[in-house]
Order: C-alpha cells, then sequence, then structure tokens
C-alpha cells in the first residue's frame, strides 16, 4: 500500500516515526483505498516548523524578483507535468480530466500573479509631508504562515495560499486536505525543483490533531483556511485568540436568477455545467436556480429536464462524461440523505439520483444528476449546504422576491442573474447581499489578480484570497517618517503631538 509522507525541508518524512495515526485515501471511481496517509502530531509540526523558521529569514531577504524567478520556473514545470498532476487530482478526487486541469491552471493564475511580486511589495512614499520629513511604507512578511486547505480544489487552493505567501517572503506551512493529498504533495515537490530553497514550503497532513497545533503555535503568524463553515468559524475564533490573523472561507450555497427576459437556453447550458459540474463539489457551484415568474418557471422546467437526462455521469477518466463520482462513500450517504431530507419536507422530486450504478464500477461513489422544484425557504435541505449535484428550484413572484432569497440566506459566497435588461442587472448586482456577483456568468470566480471571498457565513476575516488582498493578508506593513536635519539644532523640544499644519 502506498504511504503519503509530509515533506518537510524538501524532503518525505515519516515525520516522528512513531507509527502513528493514518487515515484511508480513496479511488473514488471503484470504492478501493489506492493509498494510507500520515496523519501528523505535534512533534511534526514542530519538525516543520524548525525547518521553516530557519529557512524564512534568508528566504525574505532574497531580493523579489529572485523569489519570483522561482515563481515562473515553478509555472512552467507546472504545465510540463500538467497531464500526470490531472490524473492524480482526478484519481483521489473524482472530477474529471478536463475540470482536474481547470482546477491546476486556477492556482496556476495565482501563480502568474506572484510572479508580479516585485510590482506588488513596492511601498508608498511622499516626500516633503512636513519640513524636511519624508513619509514611506514598505510590506514586509509576517515570517511563518499556514494554509489548511480543502478536498475539492487539492490544487488551486493551496496555490491560492502559497503562491503569495512565499513570493511574499514568508515561509509556508501547507495542511492539505486528508482525503486527497497527493497533488499538493507533487506540488511541493514541483516548487523545490523550481529553486525554492528547503523549509519554505513544508507540507503536514492530519486532521483535527494538526489543525488544533497550527492554531495554537505561537511562531506561526497568519492562518488561511478554506472549507465548510462551522471548521470555519471555529479555525477564525481560536486563531484569533491565539493572537494570529485569519481568513477562514467556509460554505455556500449560490442562487441563480433567472429573469422573464432571459435567453432559457443559454441558462439551461449554463445551469448544467454549474450545478452538476464536479458532481456539485465547489464552493461556487449554483445549486439553486430562481426563476421569477410562473412562465419562466414552466419554460425553465420544461427545457431542464431533457437536459439533466442527457447529462453523462461517468468514471473520471472518461473524456466523454461530465462529472465523475463525487470523494468519499460518507458524501455520497450525506448527499442522499439530504435528497431524502428535501422529500419529506415536501419538494417535488422531479428527478432523482440516488441509487445511480455504474456498470463495472458499482462500489464507486456515484450520484446521479437531481432535480428538485417547489423548493421553499423554510426547508433544511434549501439553508444548508449539499455539494453534490443536486439542483433545488426555488419559484420567485418578483424580482424584489428573487433579490431576497440569496440575500436573506446564511451563506453569501457567489450568486449570477441571468437576464437581458441591464437595468435589472446593475440593481441586482448593487444591492444583493453576496461577495461574488455573475451576470450572465454562472460560476463568478474572480481571475487571479482581483480577489475571491464570499460574505455571511462563507468567510470570516476580513481579506480575501489572491490578488491585492491576498498581498496585504500575507504582508505588514510598516510606516517611516524621516527627518534628516542640517546639524543646526534649534535646541526647543516639542512637548505638543508633532501636526504637520
Ligand atoms: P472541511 O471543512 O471538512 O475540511 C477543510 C479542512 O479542515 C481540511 O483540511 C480538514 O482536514 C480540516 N478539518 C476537518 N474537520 C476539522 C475539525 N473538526 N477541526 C479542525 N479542522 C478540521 O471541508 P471539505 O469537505 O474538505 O471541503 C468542502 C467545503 O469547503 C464546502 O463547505 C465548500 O463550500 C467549502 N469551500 C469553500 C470555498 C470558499 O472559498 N468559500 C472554496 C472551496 C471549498
Amino acid at each position: 500500500m502506498r504511504i503519503i509522507d509530509h515533506v518537510i525541508s524538501g524532503q518525505a518524512s515519516d515525520g516522528a516515526g512513531d507509527g502513528g495515526r493514518t487515515s484511508d485515501v480513496f479511488d473514488p471511481n471503484n470504492g478501493g483505498v489506492q493509498a494510507q496517509l500520515r496523519l501528523g502530531t505535534q512533534a511534526d509540526l514542530d519538525a516543520a516548523m524548525a525547518a521553516a523558521l530557519a529557512a524564512q529569514p534568508a528566504w525574505a531577504a532574497t531580493n523579489p524578483q529572485r523569489r519570483a524567478r522561482v515563481m515562473f520556473a515553478f509555472k512552467t514545470l507546472v504545465e510540463q507535468n500538467m497531464d500526470e498532476l490531472a490524473h492524480l487530482l482526478s484519481s483521489e478526487h473524482g472530477k474529471v480530466i478536463a475540470d482536474s486541469k481547470g482546477d491546476i491552471q486556477r492556482g496556476l493564475e495565482v501563480i502568474e500573479f506572484a510572479c508580479g511580486i516585485p510590482h506588488l511589495l513596492k511601498g508608498e512614499y511622499t516626500q516633503g509631508a512636513g519640513p524636511g520629513i519624508d513619509v514611506y511604507s514598505m510590506r514586509q512578511p509576517l515570517g511563518v504562515v499556514a494554509g489548511i486547505t480543502p478536498f475539492n480544489f487539492p490544487a488551486m487552493i493551496p496555490m491560492w495560499m502559497f503562491g503569495v505567501a512565499i513570493a511574499c517572503g514568508n515561509a509556508f506551512i501547507l495542511k492539505p486536505s486528508e482525503r486527497d493529498p497527493s497533488v499538493p504533495v507533487r506540488l511541493a515537490e514541483l516548487m523545490r525543483e523550481a529553486g525554492l530553497p528547503d523549509g519554505v514550503l513544508q507540507v503536514v497532513h492530519g486532521d483535527k490533531e494538526m489543525v488544533d497545533a497550527i492554531l495554537d503555535h505561537p511562531e506561526i503568524r497568519a492562518v488561511s483556511f478554506v472549507g465548510s463553515s462551522d471548521i470555519a468559524h471555529y479555525v477564525y475564533r481560536r486563531g484569533v485568540e491565539a493572537g494570529k490573523r485569519v481568513q477562514a472561507m467556509g460554505g455556500a450555497k449560490n442562487h441563480g436568477i433567472v429573469m422573464p427576459d432571459a435567453d432559457l437556453d443559454q441558462v439551461v447550458n449554463d445551469l448544467a455545467g454549474a450545478a452538476f459540474g464536479s458532481a456539485g463539489e465547489r464552493c461556487m457551484a449554483l445549486p439553486v436556480v430562481v426563476p421569477v415568474g410562473e412562465a419562466t418557471a414552466i419554460a425553465l422546467r420544461e427545457k431542464l429536464i431533457p437536459a439533466i437526462d442527457a447529462l453523462r455521469v461517468g468514471v473520471s477518466t472518461d473524456a466523454d462524461a461530465h462529472y465523475g463520482p463525487v470523494v468519499t462513500a460518507a458524501h455520497k450517504a450525506k448527499i442522499e440523505s439530504y435528497i431524502q431530507m428535501g422529500v419529506d419536507e415536501g419538494a417535488e422530486l422531479v428527478v432523482d439520483g440516488r441509487g445511480f450504478t455504474l456498470q463495472g464500477h458499482e462500489q464507486g461513489f456515484f450520484v446521479g444528476p437531481t432535480l428538485f422544484d417547489r423548493v421553499t425557504p423554510q426547508m433544511r435541505s434549501y439553508q444548508e449546504e449539499i455539494f453534490g449535484p443536486v439542483l433545488q428550484m426555488v419559484r420567485a413572484d418578483s424580482f424584489e422576491d428573487a433579490l431576497r432569497l440569496p440575500s436573506d440566506h446564511q451563506y453569501g459566497n457567489g450568486v449570477a442573474i441571468f437576464t437581458r435588461n441591464g437595468h435589472a442587472a446593475r440593481e441586482f448586482a448593487a444591492r444583493v447581499n453576496v461577495g461574488m456577483v455573475g451576470i450572465n456568468v454562472p460560476i463568478p470566480v474572480p481571475v487571479a489578480y482581483h480577489t475571491f471571498g464570499g460574505w455571511k457565513r462563507s468567510a470570516f476575516g476580513d481579506t480575501n484570497q489572491h490578488g491585492m488582498e491576498g498581498v496585504k493578508f500575507f504582508t505588514k506593513v510598516k510606516t517611516v517618517t524621516q527627518r534628516w536635519p542640517d546639524g543646526g539644532a534649534t535646541g526647543d523640544s516639542a512637548f505638543v503631538i508633532p501636526t504637520m499644519g
């Protein structure tokens, strides 16, 4: 059985070597266990921290252009290894190969952003802020920082974090999801091959025990977390309590508002991909559709059913499959229990994806596409995140009713509106209580040089991922006020707070 080790000081490490706990890494296509992952302890984190603390000062003192060159080289290496990485990702996560490449590519775009770090770290300068006085500011790295990542984007989200953090001069401790840890390990190996000094990027595996050790470690200055909301809130509270800077992104329940004037054929195409792509395991998936007006609901439903029937579920290496299995048997069971909950709550189950099996892969973790109609905001299956290939239709009478649904929901990650009416779109974007908005764009994940972050229970903390927000999160500002007197002392002491007046 393959064992997945930590990466400490650039080397595979079996950690404290005490035999320790391990967890199963599955192949979701056939349900088998394909590897054992070492679950790290405080001692493993201490070893990683010792290496990180030793390496970080020299890395911070390396000029930004040289740090950026590592990012350029890493980008080339990831591109050269794209096929291997995509297959590895797909084999543990279950998303299809083309989508696995998309996962890697979206991460690489943050690496491209990090290639511009010399420009991004330039400070501000005011000459003559007072008589003979100049003021300037500089952005300095925090030291050793950490990232804790979810299973659903095992390439993109680690790169969101370590790309920016390392380019800024920090050392980075990555604690990837225990469900698909192999790609994060490969990325760390490729960073080393790209010229990153040992100790600047460490990968420590584990579960709650390792997360708690990270949150409590006095030398870790900041923690970036992405995962489900309850854990995000916990990580935020505990990390802040320990005096750290914390950004913690959580779950989602994104709505797609369909106005009566929308191009319904286009909407159905967009919805099929956004609701069912990656088996719905995306925080920017579109699992709720809100047609405005009865006629829109009837027409949309009529077009959606055949589109859903045409979806092809297959193994993740099937080039013709629209989506593959979900990540674990436990997650499959959870999704199916939410489908039952919807039925029990009185929603109309139009297409039932339960009991789906694929010939030759009967033990795989597959869930068929599912459609509910007449879902209401009072239903728990609407209020909570399902994170599977389940689309829920909530009918709205008016634009105002539709606007209220995502605005009042506990989550506020993304939302989309489909319309040909510029005024309605503009009004919606301005008023909706959600962090990322798509206008005729079903999955509005911002490009790398903008920033990613939701509102309400979709994000705790006040800084987004990547873009300038990411640079701000992983640096601290120092502001210098300088005066170079000409030697002719005035002899007067100032007992009044100095002003520039
Ligand atoms: P998860 O919360 O189960 O796990 C995330 C991380 O937290 C993992 O590294 C895991 O090891 C750790 N963890 C799990 N249980 C823990 C505990 N009790 N104490 C401390 N740490 C713990 O999330 P997941 O299932 O891997 O990922 C899916 C979730 O992530 C969904 O809710 C999805 O919406 C969310 N997500 C959010 C975004 C975003 O940017 N808002 C992006 C991707 C995924």
